[in-house]
């Protein structure tokens, strides 16, 4: 998709998904320059991007700087340089590089006190994805920045997602959306681990993919509610109940003799449940307990 103005940009961190978001950019018909520590990398980007050694000049003229870099601490070493941070005043700076909400109020703190425009952003999708309709870019900080760039910004995500005018709530969101990825993708892994163990083909398992996200799905929208009015009784099942089925996936673990940490971990977070009273409620009142922690 060419956009209707282009805009001069530049990309810092020319690494897997900096090199994406370059191209995209550029594909969208706007004028990127590429800046990366290792310069080869920046010069292999291509795609009608523009590579420079000099990352004062890489920023020169440019009005939107988006950073993609490994961590917040790289960061912080490439803006402590005066000359970077002089050639950064009265622009635009989306951060994309993945971090906490403490983080992104840190990097806000630097941007005002250097005279930058700052957004806190965060992308859901792997290079491949970037610019198709299967990625997601979350947004935060003022929303009037955000609307003077979102046309820009679209070449990368067709699903632009503003959260809040709140620094850090971007990346909130990033960190509760990859919890329940990592966590949920570590259950699927364990779960075909237990099913080879026991000598059942774990495509069997995979098979039943609609029904354990069905599951998952059904759950999240009853815990939404139950979080919201703070009433987490129910009669489809107790925690007594579900906590018996975990006891059944540590001693399959155990007897198969394949690593039982996972729904361990997982059985003692829900006891605990159980010793705060709630083994009579549904699921979600594990939520109860996660708040005292
Ligand atoms: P990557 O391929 O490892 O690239 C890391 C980049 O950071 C490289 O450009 C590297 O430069 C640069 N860098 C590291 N330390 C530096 C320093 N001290 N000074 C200057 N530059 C430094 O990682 P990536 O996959 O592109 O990830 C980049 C960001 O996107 C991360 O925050 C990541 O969490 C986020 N993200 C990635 C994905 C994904 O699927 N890949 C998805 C969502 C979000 P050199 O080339 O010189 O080492």
């Amino acid at each position: 998709m060419t956009s209707s103005r282009s805009t001069k940009m530049v990309v810092i961190g020319s690494g897997l998904m900096g090199t994406a978001l370059a191209r995209a950019f550029a594909a969208a018909g706007h004028d990127v320059a590429a800046w990366n520590r290792t310069a080869s990398k920046a010069r292999a980007v291509g795609g009608g991007t523009l590579a420079f050694e000099n990352l004062v000049e890489a920023v020169a003229g440019r009005e939107l700087v988006v950073v993609s870099l490994s961590n917040y601490a790289a960061c912080s070493e490439l803006f402590a340089s005066e000359a970077v941070a002089s050639a950064l005043a009265g622009k635009t700076l989306v951060q994309l590089t993945s971090g906490s909400p403490a983080d992104a109020r840190g990097g806000l703190e630097w941007a005002r006190a250097h005279g930058v425009a700052y957004l806190d952003a965060a992308i859901l999708a792997y290079p491949a994805f970037v610019a198709t309709d299967y990625a997601t870019v979350f947004y935060a900080g003022s929303r009037a920045i955000y609307d003077r760039h979102h046309e820009t910004l679209q070449a990368i995500a067709k699903n632009s997602v503003y959260v809040d005018e709140k620094i850090g709530s971007a990346a909130t969101l990033d960190c509760a959306i990859l919890e329940a990825y990592y966590g949920g993708t570590l259950a699927v892994l364990h779960a075909a681990a237990m099913c080879k163990a026991e000598g059942l083909d774990p495509k069997v398992f995979f098979a039943q993919k609609n029904s354990f996200l069905g599951l998952i799905s059904v759950t999240a929208d009853a815990a939404q509610g139950m979080i919201e009015s703070n009433d987490f009784s129910g009669d489809q099942c107790s925690l007594n109940t579900h906590v018996a089925a975990i006891e059944h996936i540590v001693r399959l673990s155990m007897d198969a003799r394949i690593s039982a940490r996972f729904p361990k971990e997982l059985l003692e977070n829900y006891k605990r449940a159980l010793s705060a009273g709630l083994g009579e409620q549904e699921l979600p009142a594990v939520f109860r307990t996660l708040k005292q922690d």
